[in-house]
């Protein structure tokens, strides 16, 4: 199967997203933009304080219509979740949801940010002690354990499929799956073991030992992964040497370029922190957009 490769690769189908993806794709370059709208912050919220657009305007409706002038514009666009990102020399290789591959000339993260608590007693105190909230940067703490991952969504899938080459047994837990028909065939053919439940308490006194579900089931575990969201940026960034705001750890760090410190890869919106509002998102969407485009097409030797 031939990998296709695009000047510019935009994870996320937010505002910044596509924002980022208008103004790339009026600068004849390729763009694809990856990610579902309904995952989207502004998906589900109302907005009367975006200037231009008067009166109180679903966010729902203002993506759809983003959306389809990105794709006026020549957007590419697939409602799946990035899995991994590597490099190689001048080229990003991105492992998608649905099984494909894609290459990229440059990148712009728009992924927003995860809501990553559960909110269950146990939770806070354990964390770091048997609670994480990142398959991907502790792994390796549990070689041998017993470990459990819960999420619906990508993040959790694919983090309990990595967690099978470090630990004994796998367990997700969650009560419905919203992934790709691929992702769920590879979860159905692997050793993961599922329980169609929630956790409603993380149990534990120096480090967590097990968990109380929903359906009165007490489950023995060492390890509890927290992936509520889709592939999260810290997560996609870690692999790739992206580094984060030296505060909080929480946001991508960039110049005002909405560059990051790889070359080639810039980032907008919530994921770069607070405040977290559409305006800005649009904003810095425009910049990276704009920064990215021009990146790429220096790379393919045309300016
Ligand atoms: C209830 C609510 C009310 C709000 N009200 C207002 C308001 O009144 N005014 C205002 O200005 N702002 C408001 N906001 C905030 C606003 O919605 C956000 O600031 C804005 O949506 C951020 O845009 P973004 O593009 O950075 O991220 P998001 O809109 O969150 O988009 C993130 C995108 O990344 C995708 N994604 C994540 N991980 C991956 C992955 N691994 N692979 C592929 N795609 C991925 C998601 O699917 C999604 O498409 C509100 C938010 C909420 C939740």
């Amino acid at each position: 199967m031939s990998v296709q490769t695009y000047d510019v690769v935009i994870i996320g189908t937010g505002p910044a997203g596509v924002q980022a993806a208008i103004h790339a794709s009026r600068k004849k370059t390729r763009v694809l933009m990856l990610g579902r709208v309904e995952n989207s912050a502004l998906h589900g919220a109302h907005i009367e304080n975006y200037a231009f657009v008067p009166g109180v305007s679903s966010g729902g409706d203002l993506l759809r219509l983003g959306v389809e002038q990105a794709q006026r514009f020549g957007t590419e666009i697939s409602a799946e979740d990035v899995l991994s990102i590597a490099q190689a020399e001048d080229l990003f290789h991105l492992e998608l949801e649905g099984g494909g591959a894609i290459a990229a000339r440059s990148l712009i993260f728009c992924m927003g940010v995860a809501k990553k608590k559960l909110n269950v007693p146990g939770e806070k105190e354990l964390s770091g002690r048997g609670v994480s909230y990142c398959v991907d940067c502790d792994a390796n703490f549990y070689r041998g354990a017993v470990v459990t991952v819960t999420g619906d969504r990508s993040a959790a899938v694919d983090g309990a499929l990595t967690l099978l080459d470090y630990a004994a047994k796998v367990y997700l837990v969650a009560e419905e799956l919203n992934v790709s028909k691929e992702l769920l065939n590879r979860l159905e053919k692997s050793k993961v073991e599922r329980i169609h439940s929630s956790i409603k308490q993380i149990i534990g006194e120096r480090m967590v030992h097990s968990l109380l579900l929903a359906s009165g089931q007490t489950l023995e575990t060492e390890g509890v992964f927290i992936e509520l969201g889709s592939k999260g940026a810290l997560e996609l960034a870690t692999q790739i040497g992206v580094q984060l705001d030296t505060e909080s750890f929480k946001y991508i760090a960039v110049n005002r370029h909405m560059a990051t410190n790889v070359p080639g890869i810039y980032a907008a919106g919530d994921i770069v922190g607070p405040p977290y509002q559409m305006a800005k998102a649009v904003g810095e969407g425009c910049i990276a957009g704009m920064e990215a485009a021009t990146y790429a097409r220096k790379i393919r030797k045309e300016d």
